[in-house]
């Protein structure tokens, strides 16, 4: 049998059997509509408000400032939709998740004004841009706290304070930060804030998004007075359960290291397959080098392969990673992340997503690092673009 190592933790991360013990009897006995006022109601209702109280935990801030939605990108079209009018201005990344990036251009094709402030070869926003980017009619900034590709830590805090002074709503997609660094939305200075189970060994298919007492935000669904008529519909229970409890769970795993562990376990992959000595391995780097990150996610450029090639050549071998790009319409574009740190379409397109979770074990990073220079070095044995690239350079 195929020894399976799961390096792909930024697209999903596998349910903590903890979190699934917590959510089975939502799925069985406690079936009860949340907004029903008999027995069965009241045991769901609990539950929710207790898995509320859980999130507001991890992330600092009072239970009813949580809003249940059914993922991350409800959760950023919430942010973005009920906060912006036709006619306001609105400040985003070049770098954002496709869920806030996709949002804003429709806002933009309806009457709304966007600006996307760059981001510099390390894949930070400059915080100077974004204040230059105000206008009169500006009403949201939305910049992401961790970027899922490289797993950049953005300069939040300072544009929080950017926003607070301009009386601008700020919110950041913290779908990639939330379990990997601590949160806390007062010291951030944000209005909104988003994270999404299944980004941090919860459930899939249901997020939440902070809302600073007093912001007005106007629902996208409507329907019954659920979470405070900010998001309609009966609440996805066991989800719900789910998530609160991996937010629980998050946040025990601070006080126990688990992101000092883990940011050494990336290190470690990262000096022995970008040391030379170790693997012989040239033509290779960090993308988002010397910029603060996350510490799960290392993104590398391996010149003169297709990474598309070696993400299904290390799947084959039984190693799960990714090239970070959403492959979208068939064709493979280069990462709109990486091309905008400054990569050639061509060293972005030879990059590789490598994230870990709370899962994976020293010996899953050794497999990894036993396998990746072998593989590369034979793509680029049937690459002729690789001779080519390494007279150039
Ligand atoms: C995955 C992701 C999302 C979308 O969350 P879903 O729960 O999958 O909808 C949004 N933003 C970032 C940064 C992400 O990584």
């Amino acid at each position: 049998m195929t020894r399976r190592v799961y390096l792909d933790n930024n697209a999903t991360t596998p349910v903590l059997p903890e979190v699934l013990e917590a959510m089975r009897p939502y799925f069985g006995e406690r079936f009860g509509n949340a907004s029903s006022i008999h027995h069965h109601g009241q045991e769901t209702r609990a539950a929710v408000e207790r898995a509320r109280e859980s999130v507001a935990g991890l992330l600092g801030c009072r239970a009813s400032e949580i809003v249940f939605t059914g993922g991350g990108t409800e959760a950023d079209n919430l942010a973005i939709f009920g906060i912006a009018h036709v006619g306001d201005h609105v400040i985003s990344s070049t770098i954002e998740h496709h869920a806030v990036l996709n949002a804003c251009k429709h806002l933009a094709a309806n009457g709304f004004e966007v600006t996307y402030v760059p981001v510099d070869g390390r894949g930070r926003v400059d915080p100077a841009d974004v204040k230059r980017a105000l206008r009169p009619n500006t009403k949201l900034i939305t910049i992401m706290l961790a970027n899922n590709e490289t797993g950049v830590v953005q300069p939040v805090a300072e544009i929080g304070k950017i926003a607070a002074d301009a009386d601008v709503y700020f919110h950041t997609d913290a779908v990639q930060a939330a379990g990997k660094i601590a949160i806390d939305v007062n010291k951030i200075g944000c209005d909104l804030l988003t994270v999404s189970g299944h980004k941090f060994h919860g459930p899939q298919g249901v997020g939440a998004l902070y809302v600073r007492k007093g912001t007005r935000l106007e629902p996208m669904l409507y329907g019954g007075s659920h979470e405070r008529s900010r998001r309609a519909g009966t609440e996805n229970v066991p989800g719900i359960v789910g998530l609160g409890k991996a937010a629980e769970l998050a946040l025990a795993g601070f006080e126990r290291g688990d992101d000092i562990k883990m940011a050494a376990a990336r290190d470690h992959f990262e000096r022995e397959l970008l040391g030379i000595e170790a693997t012989g391995l040239n033509g290779a780097g960090l993308n988002g080098e010397r910029a603060p990150r996350v510490p799960n996610t290392t993104n590398i450029y391996f010149d003169g392969i297709e990474g598309e090639a070696l993400v299904i050549a290390l799947d084959l071998k039984g190693l799960a990673v990714s090239t970070g790009a959403a492959c979208s319409s068939g064709a493979i574009e280069p990462s709109h992340v990486l091309t905008a740190m400054g990569l050639r379409p061509d060293r972005a397109k030879a990059s590789i997503r490598f994230s870990l979770g709370k899962q994976n074990t020293r010996e899953d990073v050794d497999f990894a690092l036993g396998l990746i220079p072998e593989t590369v070095a034979r793509l680029r044995e049937l690459s002729p673009v690789w001779t080519k690239s390494a007279v150039s350079t």
